[in-house]
């Protein structure tokens, strides 16, 4: 079985799949992302698009979009952050792209003072200005791994042997697409990754945004251009086997923004910035110094904990980084760099 049919299984099966089935976030769950960590994560975020939407005249009709959701506390913290900046609300349609029906459910609790509708995929979002955020979305999304092989490439895959599931590769073949790219940079015996379906969503999103206006900002663990598996399994805080106990742990594997970079034609793409940089850019340390004004004790000392891990370079501040889609003709989003 291939390596994106296997991720593909384990996390969307419908009735055995590991998000299709739980709310994995948080202490209790099985991983803690982003915006779980701290409202300011949200809060700059939202204030970001609002000023790129205030900055290119402020349309007063455009889809506010996220892709994969979560519990809906990113979106419903960019919301309560925006409420006063006038006309955005009236003028967003928030679209939320959701795989999960059980966390479709928790996402329409959170975002319920909110009008909301969901959309399969991009590709049905409507001809209008669009705005969008993905934290930790692309990382879920299948990959297929291959091993440098000679002139050509061997496929890892994953095969049952007596009760276990274990990784073989298959035969060598040519992978064009892969061979072009890394004819320079992977000797034989390398291991490279590809997520086929990346660059499909990344086009829709780039033409929306190319021809209609908005931004989109990826906020994904990984780098330029992946070289070595990165593939894994995490259950409960700690790293487990991605092979044992399919549906039952979260699968993910870096993103590889040169790839998604490479997709976004006609849009233009910012320079990758690393996680801590930009939110120092959108002001998260004035808006924490606001928050803890506020607290005392266990809860402040959690504050200070929660702004460090998300800038801090040796927590989530570089692993972390961030891509911004912009119309060409414009400056990237507030924070980041062309
Ligand atoms: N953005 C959230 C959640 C990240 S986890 C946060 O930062 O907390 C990944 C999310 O993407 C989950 O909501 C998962 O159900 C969703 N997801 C995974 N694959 C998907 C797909 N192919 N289409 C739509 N949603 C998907």
């Amino acid at each position: 079985m291939r390596i994106d049919d296997y991720m593909a299984t384990c996390l969307l099966h419908p009735t055995m799949g590991y998000y299709t089935t739980r709310d994995p976030f948080g202490q209790a769950g099985d991983f803690v992302t982003a915006p779980e960590i701290s409202q300011m994560f949200g809060e700059v975020l939202g204030l970001c698009l609002a000023q790129y939407w205030f900055l290119q005249g402020a349309p007063e009709k455009f889809t506010l979009a996220e892709l994969g959701p979560g519990r809906g506390t990113l979106m419903s913290d960019m919301l309560r952050a925006t409420k006063s900046v006038t006309g955005f609300h009236d003028a967003a349609q928030i679209t939320l792209i959701e795989a999960s029906p059980a966390l479709q459910a928790v996402q329409r609790e959170a975002l319920e003072p909110y009008e909301v509708t969901w959309a399969s995929d991009v590709s049905t979002l409507p001809n209008q200005p669009l705005y969008l955020i993905a934290n930790e979305f692309f990382d879920a999304l299948p990959i297929r791994q291959f091993v440098r092989s000679g002139a050509g490439w061997r496929e890892r895959q994953i095969g049952a042997e007596a009760d276990e599931f274990t990784f073989g590769l298959g035969p060598e073949a040519p992978q064009p697409a892969l061979s072009q790219r890394y004819d320079d940079d992977a000797q034989d015996g390398d291991l490279v990754e590809d997520c086929p379906s990346a660059a499909p969503i990344i086009s829709e999103i780039s033409r929306r945004v190319a021809s209609f206006g908005g931004g989109a900002l990826i906020i994904d663990y990984g780098d330029w251009r992946s070289l070595g598996d990165t593939l894994q399994a995490v259950r409960d805080h700690k790293m487990s086997d991605p092979l044992a106990e399919p549906g039952q742990s979260d699968l993910t594997a870096h993103v590889d923004f040169e790839a998604c970079a490479l997709a976004a034609a006609p849009c233009a793409y910012s320079r990758l910035t690393p996680q801590g940089v930009f939110l120092e850019r959108l002001g998260i340390t004035p808006r924490a110094q606001s928050l803890a004004k506020k607290l005392t004790g266990d809860a402040l000392g959690q504050h200070i904990a929660a702004h460090r891990r998300l800038t801090h370079p040796e927590e989530m501040g570089n692993l972390f980084k961030v891509l911004g889609l912009y119309p060409s003709h414009l400056q990237p989003p507030p924070g980041l760099e062309p």
